[in-house]
């Protein structure tokens, strides 16, 4: 018996093709050389919204909310060196954990 390889239809041109069985699992695309631009296409937007949506839960919400507290206590953050750097990610959370302890204790 000869192993059957599944074929599969292209998410862009809606053509039959056989997929290669490394990828057989995350190719969506046949290998025709549009296909393979939407293909790309489509992995980006698709790492992108995963990107936003990570951005949303666990970043914006909380940076706003760091951002609005700074406001708040302008004093606290001019101690030591001002560091604005572009990843304030991992900041901004440990921020927020201030943030919160130090919020309900008073000022
Ligand atoms: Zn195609």
């Amino acid at each position: 018996m000869k192993k059957k390889t599944r074929r599969r239809r292209c998410k862009s041109c809606h053509d039959l093709f056989m997929p290669d069985p490394r990828h057989l699992k995350r190719q969506k695309f046949c290998t025709k050389p549009e296909c393979k631009t939407d293909s790309t296409m489509h992995s980006q937007q698709n790492w992108l919204k995963k990107e936003k949506n990570r951005d949303y839960f666990s970043g914006s919400e909380h940076v706003i909310r760091v951002q609005q507290w700074r406001k708040e206590n302008p004093g606290y953050w001019k101690r030591g060196k001002s560091k604005k750097t572009p990843a304030l990610f991992g900041h901004a959370l440990q921020d927020t954990l201030l943030a919160n302890t130090s919020d309900g204790k008073g000022f």
